[in-house]
């Protein structure tokens, strides 16, 4: 796997895939600067190596040219991170971009803008990364958020940098993430899977019960497998559709020697709705008109056990609508858990989506080992698919 500190970028210019696309208030004021923040690392490497940066990145999903998502707008908040003065050109490649990109001194960083103002990005279009490719000596990605997408700055502009490529610290950091959880992770390995639907992780329960030693399944994704043992679950969303499937898993689960560990009780809500009514039932025997909207105290319990155990953890999903103040104590305790067992030693991967968001809300980011940056490209790690983003580095 090459990486920044395989190149020496002395009087190099480093063509930066970066993931930018951050959100923006009426104002155009960057609201969450954290993608900022992740690819610092890697552009402050390469100036201190001696070389200069030329980033570039999506912003949004523009039609064509539309100035709200002009990468312009990020110009202050990245200069305010960096701690460096950028300069800023209206275009990403043609002849204006080229004399940019030439005069480059070293410690100096360009900022294109947005990519996606042209269709040929997301369709990744062959001359149009050959373009791209006119503006750096050597090609570094370091956008996990798009590494699952083969578009022409992600994958297809690596075909011009034989040689001359590698992923940037942050991307090289989610990669051995997800390898720790997949192949080289202390044992026992632990999946914890939460969120709303079965139909969205199947592929990923199916590629992981060849990986970790013990499953929990959380969220309303458990009523499914409920249900499908012969439970009652009232109200509770559930794939019917995915019964079946449900009882397949938990065979495979058996013949793979992974114990699937399921809540036993939950907070029930007669609404779904904060101020709704409470109470703690028996998961297999919910009554009706009630519905399974967070784990219960046993589950918990059961829950921190395994996690106290485990020397490997992945945490995808939450445990219940932690959305709802009422109904967030489920995921809250089991952010707690993680945190625990991460000081005490094992590795802990929060990724893809909602447990991100949950993770952040409720102040766990430091205090488990690593936050994935990318949902998608996360998820579709998770299922076992290489993403085209990386595997154009690796070729
Ligand atoms: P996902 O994107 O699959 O991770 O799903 C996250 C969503 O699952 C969150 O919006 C949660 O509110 C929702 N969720 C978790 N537990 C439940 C539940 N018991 N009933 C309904 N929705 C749930």
């Amino acid at each position: 796997m090459k990486t920044l500190n395989d190149f020496d970028f002395k009087n190099k210019k480093a063509l930066i895939r970066v993931d930018f696309n951050v959100p923006l208030n009426e104002q155009f004021e960057v609201t969450d600067a954290t993608r900022i923040v992740s690819a610092k690392p890697t552009i402050i490497k390469i100036l201190e190596d001696g070389g200069s940066c030329i980033l570039m990145s999506h912003l949004g999903r523009p039609k064509g040219f539309q100035d709200e998502f002009s990468l312009k707008h990020i110009v202050g908040k990245v200069e305010e991170v960096l701690g460096v003065e950028l300069k800023f050109i209206a275009d990403c490649i043609g002849d204006e971009a080229e004399a940019a990109a030439n005069s480059l001194e070293p410690g100096q960083v360009l900022l294109l803008e947005n990519l996606r103002f042209y269709k040929e990005e997301t369709a990744g279009d062959k001359a149009f990364a050959e373009k791209l490719s006119k503006l750096g000596d050597i090609y570094v990605n370091d956008a996990f958020g798009t590494a699952h997408r083969a578009h022409a700055s992600t994958t297809i502009v690596a075909q011009f940098f034989e040689g001359k490529k590698c992923f940037g610290s942050l991307l090289a950091q989610e990669i051995e993430s997800i390898q720790k959880v997949m192949q080289t992770g202390e044992k026992p390995v632990l999946a914890i899977l939460g969120g709303a639907k079965v139909s969205s992780k199947i592929t990923i329960i199916e590629n992981i019960l060849d990986k970790v030693d013990h499953l929990i399944i959380g969220g309303g994704m458990a009523f499914t497998f409920v249900k499908a043992q012969g439970g009652k679950i009232g109200n509770s969303i559930c794939e019917d559709d995915k019964m079946p499937l449900a009882l397949e898993i938990l065979e495979q689960a058996k013949a793979k020697n992974v114990q699937v560990h399921i809540p036993v009780d939950t907070v029930a809500a007669d609404a779904f709705s904060n101020d709704a009514n409470k109470q703690i039932v028996d998961i297999y025997a919910i009554p009706d008109g009630w519905e399974g909207v967070d784990a219960g105290p046993k589950s918990i319990a059961a829950f921190d056990k395994v996690v106290q155990e485990s020397k490997t953890i992945l945490w995808n999903g939450p445990l219940g609508v932690f959305e709802m103040e009422s109904f967030a104590n489920g995921t809250i305790e089991l952010g707690n858990s993680i945190a625990e067992a991460t000081k005490n030693g094992a590795f802990s991967l929060v990724g893809g989506g909602d447990s991100v968001a949950a993770v952040k809300q409720f102040g766990f980011e430091d205090k488990v080992s690593y936050v994935s940056t990318g949902g998608g490209a996360m998820l579709e790690s998770l299922e076992g698919k290489t993403l085209p983003g990386i595997a154009a580095i690796l070729e």
